[in-house]
């Protein structure tokens, strides 16, 4: 069956995205460094983000609750001045440039000409939405969904919207725990390109010789990909 539709992740396989939250997490560890050492941070930063994730959802503003409540509990008496500074990283966070990845404006040209594009994507709504009008990209997306999590039933009912087959369909993203395995679940092909960070909360190991995973190094290799897939 040929590909019809070609779901494209947002956040570090469009544009940068984990670089900026780590400068945010560097940050963090050095406003903080006074108070407690760097793993015991990390330690409390990630147990409260993995927590506050399953109450606020994805995005810059559940990192920056995550920096104050771990903040609060370490800081003390300068515990004002430390969430002053936490908040205004938390803004810089939300106002960081739009900034594509190589290839990237190229290959979704490339891409629109042929194939319905989707954008799937989880975090915030506002921050997603605007993060797409500055790319200017947007133009070239029959839609944008943005998500709360990506499970194969997340998947189906995208591709129950859009009115196309699993098989007719391929998601691509650098995420192998919320691009690759439930497309794959959901029975759909699955393009993987990695970005050169993982967040420690998307790591999974890719499976092998799945016959419809195509492993890429680039963005700029999947309208090859798609081709060669419709001559098979
Ligand atoms: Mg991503």
């Amino acid at each position: 069956m040929a590909i019809e539709l070609v779901g494209l992740d947002a956040d570090d396989t469009l544009w940068h995205n984990e670089s900026y939250f780590r400068l945010t997490h560097q940050r963090f560890n050095d406003l903080l460094g006074p108070y407690a050492d760097p793993a015991t941070l990390d330690r409390r930063l990630v147990e409260t983000m993995e927590r506050n994730v399953r109450t606020y959802g994805y995005g810059a503003k559940t990192a920056t609750l995550s920096m104050i409540e771990t903040a609060s509990e370490v800081a003390g008496q300068d515990l004002h001045a430390v969430i002053g500074e936490i908040l205004a990283a938390g803004r810089e966070l939300m106002a960081h440039p739009v900034e594509l990845l190589p290839g990237v404006r190229e290959a979704v040209e490339q891409l629109a000409e042929r194939y319905r594009l989707v954008l799937v994507t989880k975090g915030d709504l506002f921050h997603q939405e605007l993060k797409l009008a500055g790319s200017g990209l947007g133009d070239h997306f029959s839609g944008v969904e943005i998500v709360s999590t990506k499970t194969a039933d997340t998947y189906r009912k995208v591709f129950r919207r859009y009115g196309v087959a699993p098989e007719a369909t391929v998601m691509a993203g650098n995420s192998v725990r919320s691009d690759v395995l439930p497309a794959l679940e959901a029975g759909a092909f699955a393009a993987h390109i990695p970005y050169e960070l993982v967040w420690e909360h998307e790591a999974a190991d890719l499976p092998e010789n799945h016959p419809r995973l195509a492993q890429l190094n680039s963005i700029s290799e999947l309208p090859r990909w798609l081709e060669e897939h419709a001559a098979r």
